[in-house]
């Protein structure tokens, strides 16, 4: 009988059967894995992907600067998570391009210590809306306008101290104009193109004063309610393509409002523009003797 030498012994007894069980464990998973359907596989798949979008959609409140690339970032990984799930949804979003609507949000009374969050809110879904703001409250808020005016939002007039326009004499109209006018030129360096005259009173005179005149079609009465999901369900239950919503930005309910009504919208195949977009998107060409009240 040979007799192993030490090292031979290890080879044969100890190393040898190692690897032969290692080799049959990793041919049993492959096997495993060649009979199993790809269903199971794909909801790892997802599983991933989810906890990629959650660490993402943190990163967008962190870091507002950046949130248009992130956000698109985002938008392309739920389409992966779409996809991935059944033929029919892929189906569903195909139909929906083709029904995409839009509505225009709109914030008057401002700026107010609200703007800033509102803005980046926006911004981080990518959308848009018109800030009406009182010209006297402009003057020690000059960076809630800016922030503004450097996104895709856009700022409208408001007057200078939220005065009735048919309540006051031409003179006094010229004023509330011009002095908002002015103090945003001071800050921007543009022009205030859109006049949305408080309590949505206005007269003859008013309309020719260079200014588009914009009120609403849908009112929330938010200032009345100061309720997030009253103001939720009004703005979602009378949503159209075309509305013009009224909000205002200085009561907090409405900003809390804001937090569930936009991703709703969006679910439900809107897309949110500031009115001035919304003229654009609509082809919509502007009667000086008319006031906008929605472009549906
Ligand atoms: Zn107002």
């Amino acid at each position: 009988m040979a007799v192993f030498k030490k090292k031979e012994k290890i080879i044969i007894f100890i190393i040898f059967p190692i690897l032969l069980y290692l080799l049959i464990v990793v041919l049993s998973n492959f096997i495993f894995f060649l009979s199993n359907d790809n269903t199971n596989y794909n909801k790892v798949n997802i599983n991933v992907i989810n906890n990629d979008t959650s660490s993402i959609e943190d990163t967008i409140i962190d870091n507002n600067s950046n949130s248009n690339v992130i956000e698109n970032t985002f938008n392309n990984e739920e389409n992966t998570i779409i996809d991935n799930k059944t033929n029919i949804k892929e189906e569903e979003i195909v139909k929906d391009e083709g029904n995409k609507k839009y509505i225009s949000l709109t914030f008057d009374d401002g700026p107010s210590s609200n703007t800033i969050e509102l803005v980046n809110l926006l911004e981080s879904y990518n959308s848009s809306a018109t800030f009406f703001m009182v010209g006297n409250r402009m003057k020690s808020r000059k960076e809630m306008v800016k922030a503004v005016y450097n996104s895709n939002s856009e700022v409208g007039s408001h007057s200078y101290s939220h005065k009735n326009m048919t309540k006051i004499s031409e003179k006094e109209i010229n004023y509330e104009l011009n002095a908002t006018n002015s103090i945003y030129h001071e800050i921007t360096n543009d022009y205030l193109k859109l006049f949305r005259p408080p309590y949505g009173s206005y007269n003859e005179q008013l309309l020719h004063k260079d200014y588009i005149v914009v009120t609403w079609n849908v009112d929330t009465e938010d200032w009345k309610v100061k309720d997030r999901d009253k103001v939720y369900n009004h703005v979602i239950k009378n949503a159209c393509d075309g509305c013009i919503v009224l909000m205002h930005e200085i009561h907090k309910p409405t900003i809390e409002a804001m937090k569930l009504i936009i991703p709703k919208l969006k679910e439900m195949n809107y897309e949110i523009v500031s009115v001035s977009k919304l003229m654009e998107i609509k082809n919509y060409t502007h009667n000086s003797n008319k006031v906008i009240r929605h472009m549906k």
